[in-house]
This record gives structure tokens, sequence and C-alpha cells, in this order.
């Protein structure tokens, strides 16, 4: 697949993407036609051993793509943690972060909380001992989750609370911790109006954006998407779009490290590196 070369000037981040939900077609896909929208990095997040695997293996087959690796707290009981140590020592240069990680207090949630609970701080001494910063998914349970965050929080590098849907006093919990707070999609949903307040409270160098994309029936969201959340965060913190693109690409880089594109997608470099030799070639002639 050709992928083409982003032209635009305004560039995008998008700090939670489910790739490895794909298969290869389809997620090939995604990034070819995320990049032609001007998103040039993204975080794949895992949700088990398997698609820990999976998200690695596709991180490293396209640029602007980083990993992170994780059991979330939906499929925590009988995790597998040294399968993922093994997994993050292996591959140091694409895994980024250790994700996603947490507790879910909804009705739904899979794993007992008290599983839940073990898998998190396992995970969080993981991602402390390892330097990573974790990714966290917290639905009905901001309290707790704050309180083992603030416990383990001066050793880990970095802490994003990703598709944050809590109230004011969960988000001044998290900024008190020095967390990053990602916004997704549901900020365009009627029923994310309630955050629309709560996005200027969060400091620029603290923001993130996020398509949390993964396949759902009747759901089409995809990483290009997070343009629309940009726009929004954007307006909510009346500043032009260009300025939100710009920030929360610089605190993606900041928290998770460039992640480089492959050289075969810098066709520029390429092109100069060959005028350089041909220009030498010509001088020795003369
Ligand atoms: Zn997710």
């Amino acid at each position: 697949m050709l992928y083409r070369l982003p032209l635009h000037r305004i560039r995008y981040a998008d700090s939670h993407v489910h790739l490895d939900q794909y298969d290869d077609r389809a997620a090939a896909g995604l990034v070819a036609r995320a990049r032609a929208a001007g998103v040039r990095e993204m975080l794949l997040v895992s949700t088990g051993v398997l698609s820990s695997r999976r998200t690695v293996a596709l991180a490293r087959g396209f640029p602007g793509v980083a990993a992170a690796v994780g059991v979330h707290p939906r499929n925590a009981g009988g995790m597998d943690v040294d399968a993922i140590r093994r997994l993050v020592a292996a591959n140091r240069d694409v895994v980024r972060a250790v994700g996603e990680i947490g507790l879910d207090r909804d009705g739904g949630a899979r794993a007992p909380l008290k599983a839940q609970t073990v898998a998190f701080q396992v995970q969080l001494g993981l991602a402390a001992a390892e330097g990573l910063p974790a990714v966290i998914h917290a639905v009905a349970a901001h309290k707790q989750v704050a309180a083992m965050l603030g416990a383990m929080r001066a050793q880990l590098p970095g802490v994003v609370i990703h598709y944050f849907a809590g109230a004011e006093d969960d988000l001044r919990r998290y900024l008190a911790l020095d967390c990053h707070i990602s916004f997704g999609r549901l900020l365009l949903k009627p029923e994310g109006e309630p955050l629309h307040r709560l996005v200027p409270l969060v400091p620029a160098q603290r923001l993130l954006v996020e398509t949390d994309t993964y396949p759902l029936p009747g759901r089409q969201t995809e990483p290009m998407d997070v343009a629309g959340v940009v726009r929004l965060v954007a307006a909510l913190r009346g500043e032009p779009l260009g300025r939100t693109a710009a920030l929360t690409s610089d605190n993606f880089r900041s928290l998770f490290g460039p992640v480089p594109d492959l050289p075969a997608f810098r066709p520029l470099a390429v092109a100069r590196r060959r005028a350089r030799r041909l220009y030498r070639r010509a001088r020795r002639r003369l």
C-alpha cells in the first residue's frame, strides 16, 4: 500500500487507537487515511496479551505509530504479567507505554473488582520499573483509580486518563496528580456536553486527544476523526485549530517520545541524499 506524504500544515496525534482489532488490510487502510488527513502520530493501545503482541507487530509496520502494551481491566482475570513484561523487554523501541490498565465498575465488566485491582497494581509496578507512562481506563471508579495512582505517581514518568468522562472533582483530582487528560469523541455527542465546561480547566501541557477507534457494529470511528475532536477542543479553549493541534501533538511527543516515520515514508530526505550523491560524483569527474 502506498502512503501519501501528508502535506497538511496541521498535524494531529491520536493518543488511543485499537488497531489490533482490525485485520491487516483494514488496519493499513485506517493508517493511510489518517495520514492523508494529517494524523502523523498514533498510540496503539492493547487490551490483553494477544492484543499486545499484535499491537507491537502493527506498530513496527507503520510510520508514526507507537505501542502501549497491557491488560484491560475487563480482561484482568488470569492475567499473565510476565508475558507483558517480556514483550516490553523485547520491544523497547516501539513500546512507549503500559496500557490500557485501570478499573472498570460498569455493570458489564467481566473481571471481579479484586482481580482488576491486582492487575492494575501489578501493571502500574511494571510501568514504574520500565520507566514507561501508564494509559488509564477508569469507568465508575475515579476515586479508587486516583488513590492507586497517587500512591505510585512519583515513580511513573507520565499518566494518561484516557477518554475522560468524569465530573469536575475527578478532573481536579487527576490534575493534582499531574495526569494528562485525553478527550475523545464523547465531546461531540449530546451526552458529552457536560464535559465542555471542563475542557478549558486542563492546562495546555496536559491536554491530549483521541478517537478510541475500535470496531463496533454501527460505530464508525477512525483515527482521521481526531481532527473533529481537536476542532471542538480548540473552540472550547478559544484558540485557533492549529494551536490546539500543535500542543496536543507536542504533548504526545513529550510523553511517548518521538515516533519516527519509517525511512520509506521520508521521500524528501531520500531525494536530498540522492542529490548529494549525484553532486559528489559530478564533482569528482571535474
Ligand atoms: Zn481503549
